[in-house]
């Protein structure tokens, strides 16, 4: 769902991005507003973004005599998706960078490991690249009290998980943040039989490309190994899923700047996280800032984290939030130069 707003005067085009999906979990916040579809929880804040870009939408038109330039609200689906490839892609592949063409994008989004009322962001890499895997382990099943006349999966299984662990520790230089984690383990059926095969499925990420990359290269050639040494077949399924969230370093020192004008609130530089986001494919695009809202509160019980069933915000930073896009937007559409994309972020990251 996309909104745009015409200012009386020419300017610049700025996207202002919310997501707006929800996530598998079952409510536990006990609020009066809690979701009422069962198993279906805004666990993340989204639809925190969502008031939050409709009120500075509010706030634009309410300006609109003095605002130059265009910008666009988009409501965006599916960022939770990431397996199924997120819903940033489809909507820039249906347009919504072009018509008018955008020349700045931002995107904010609500997060407890801040404290209330603080902006977190940082120039350059934020977020990580996410790709995902899935193995299929394929032994021979049998009783068991007689292991010696199978090819036990479940064993097999482990070792690979055990052996994924090195490519972190062991093979990827430690400076460089990293993870590769397995999630899911399925196998078997009871206590005596061992199966046929089983599935592990992951995730692996990165903040440089590089370092995804060996990863991503690494993960096939272990499994293989590892189920080979034990006499076991190897399927792996390897698929990427967000790119690294890049913010433009010059953009992102102006969005400091203003953000540091608001009053009540405070501007923190964050290091990168390992989260990944499908904003990065509208940083591809254009220059822009994605960035944080402090959320947590103890004395209002808003401690717990992003995708808890007792995730709930301090309402009290919507306000600010919706300032904050309200001023980007605003000072944005009225730059004369569009920023270069400068150099800071290395060529493989963008
Ligand atoms: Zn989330
Ligand atoms: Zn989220």
């Amino acid at each position: 769902m996309v909104g745009i707003l015409g200012g009386e005067a020419p300017g610049r085009v700025v996207l202002l991005r919310a997501d707006m999906d929800a996530l598998p979990i079952k409510e536990l916040t006990g609020l009066e507003f809690a979701s009422r579809t069962d198993g279906v929880m805004h666990a993340c804040g989204h639809d925190g973004h969502v008031a939050m870009l409709l009120a500075a939408a509010r706030i634009l038109a309410s300006h609109r005599k003095e605002l130059r330039g265009t910008v666009k609200f988009v409501f965006q689906p599916a960022e939770e998706a990431g397996e199924a490839g997120g819903g940033a892609k489809p909507m820039i592949e249906a347009g919504v960078m072009e018509e008018p063409k955008v020349d700045y994008v931002f995107g904010l989004h609500i997060f407890t490991n801040y404290p209330s009322r603080t902006f977190a962001l940082r120039e350059g890499p934020l977020m990580a690249a996410s790709g995902i895997f899935r193995i299929h382990v394929v032994g021979r099943g049998g009783h068991g009290s007689a292991p010696h006349q199978t090819i036990d999966p479940v064993f097999i299984s482990s070792q690979v998980i055990t052996a994924l662990q090195g490519i972190r520790s062991r093979m990827l230089d430690p400076l460089e943040p990293s993870v590769v984690s397995v999630c899911s383990v399925h196998s078997g059926t009871r206590n005596n039989i061992i199966p046929d095969d089983a599935t592990l499925e992951g995730t692996m990420r990165a903040v440089s490309e590089v370092t995804r990359k060996r990863a991503a290269s690494l993960i096939p050639r272990i499994a293989h190994s590892v189920c080979r040494t034990y006499g076991a077949e190897c399927e792996v399924e390897m698929k990427d899923a967000y790119p690294i969230t890049a913010n433009d370093p010059l953009t992102t020192r102006s969005v400091s700047a203003l953000l540091k004008s608001i009053p009540g609130t405070r501007t923190a530089e964050v290091p990168p996280l390992l989260t990944a986001e499908d904003f990065s494919f509208f940083l591809r695009r254009a220059p822009g800032t994605y960035y944080f809202l402090g959320t947590r509160n103890g004395k209002k019980g808003c401690i717990y984290p992003n995708h808890s069933a007792r995730f709930r915000i301090d309402e009290d930073v919507l306000k600010y939030g919706s300032a904050s896009l309200a001023l980007l937007a605003f000072d944005f559409t009225g730059q004369r130069r569009r920023a270069r994309q400068s150099n800071v972020i290395p060529q493989e990251n963008r």
